[in-house]
């Protein structure tokens, strides 16, 4: 697709600063599974945590493409720096302010947004994963508070961020109408913060428990109304997976970058390998399947600021960038050989950062499900 100067511009702003200040600890962070703590007031002075959020409430609120871009660049360069950045616009800041009320937008948003802390989206637990409404979790009221009980798995930013929210049973009887989401502060008691996953990949990035033990709120803390908190997060989903889609997309281009350096440079048997037709045709079928991806997460993009519905588009742009991003690192670290089976190269990074792509925020049966979910319903 091709686009105008402003987001060329843009995307060459984010580039630069990728490569300066994100790239020289991607190995690092990834090898010592360390979070860069010390990217996130980086992020926050380039305006990259308050992305979908208006300036009145401490963001930048740029359209979805921009975002896109920015998470696309963050993650050629760092893949777990680019899937912190996403769970914390498009999963946290996003619905307190699609769905919070005024008070909570200011009370809430601020801090997250310009303030330099993270945000933290809680869905998934224990035997809930794809199927969301199966959540155990639960929050029984009390007067005009909330007592909020149960366990939530594989939270992103869940021991560094400082606002969370997340879904618990409200009404049983209701299935997933008896749903409703809540924002939580780390420091509230019984709200602890539980074991953190050793990952395959994105290990730069948080991956933790989140355990309530009687923890008490007030209704005010309440995001949205009783009973709609699935329909919420499906919605969160909706935009997040953009997000996932731009962040497979990014990791994609970061192997291209790395089999087309290594092929202009290496020589096997005498011969430069930028110069076998195998390495060449391998080359632009990589850079194809990027491109067909690209076209998909804009798309995906420009629907979502049309106003237009795009949850059809948006599962395609996520499973379509999630599996180019796999289909692109595997045979980039084919190109470089025994060199990409190392940490030399990030391509073996990236092949491991890139399969949660088919994997978080809905796998790719999900997305297949919801894609012909949209179409049988001939609703986009
Ligand atoms: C690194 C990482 C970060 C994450 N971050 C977050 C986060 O910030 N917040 C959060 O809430 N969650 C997060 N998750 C969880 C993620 O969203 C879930 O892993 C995902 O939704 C899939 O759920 P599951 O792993 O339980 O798989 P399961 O639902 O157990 O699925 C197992 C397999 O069965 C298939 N399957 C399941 N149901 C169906 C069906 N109906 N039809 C066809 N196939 C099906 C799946 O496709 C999959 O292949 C994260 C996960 C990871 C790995």
């Amino acid at each position: 697709m091709i686009l105008s100067h402003k987001y060329e511009d843009y995307r060459q702003q984010i580039r630069e600063f990728a490569l300066s200040e994100i790239a020289p600890h991607a190995r690092r962070l990834d090898q010592q599974q360390v979070f860069p703590y010390e990217h996130i007031p980086k992020l926050n002075e380039l305006g990259l945590l308050g992305m979908v959020v208006p300036r009145e409430y401490g963001g930048t609120f740029t359209d979805t493409l921009t975002y896109a871009i920015a998470v696309e660049e963050i993650s050629r360069v760092c893949g777990s720096t680019g899937i912190i950045l996403a769970a914390h616009n498009s999963l946290c800041t996003y619905p307190i302010y699609v769905f919070g009320t005024k008070e909570q937008r200011e009370k809430y948003l601020p801090p997250i947004c310009g303030g330099g802390e993270l945000g933290s989206f809680g869905l998934t637990e224990p035997g809930a994963g794809s199927d969301a409404a199966g959540t155990k979790t639960t929050a029984i009221k009390k007067g005009d508070k909330w007592i909020i009980n149960g366990t939530k798995c594989f939270i992103t930013n869940a021991s560094v961020g400082t606002t969370f929210i997340t879904t618990a049973v409200t009404d049983k009887s209701k299935g997933a109408k008896g749903i409703t989401a809540f924002i939580l502060k780390r420091n509230l008691p019984g709200f602890n913060i539980g074991k953190k996953e050793n990952k395959m990949g994105l290990r730069g990035s948080d991956t933790a428990f989140l355990h309530f033990d009687n923890v008490e709120i007030p209704d005010s803390d309440r995001l949205g109304p009783e009973g709609g908190g699935f329909k919420e997060f499906m919605i969160t989903l909706d935009g997040g997976r953009i997000s996932i889609g731009a962040l497979g997309l990014g990791l994609a281009q970061g192997a291209l970058d790395c089999a087309l350096e290594y092929a202009r440079a290496s020589e096997e048997g005498g011969q430069p390998v930028a110069d076998r037709q195998d390495i060449q045709f391998k080359l632009a079928d990589i850079s194809m399947q990027i491109e067909a991806a690209r076209n998909f997460v804009y798309e995906a993009a420009l629907a979502k600021d049309s106003g237009m519905k795009f949850t059809r588009l948006s599962a395609m742009a996520k499973l379509y960038a999630s599996e180019a991003g796999h289909y692109a690192s595997y045979w980039a670290m084919q190109i470089l050989g025994d060199e990409g089976y190392t940490e030399r190269y990030p391509v073996e990074r990236i092949y491991r950062d890139v399969k949660l792509c088919e994997i978080g925020e809905g796998t790719s049966e999900i997305q297949r499900l919801v894609i012909s979910r949209e179409l049988l319903k001939g609703t986009s």
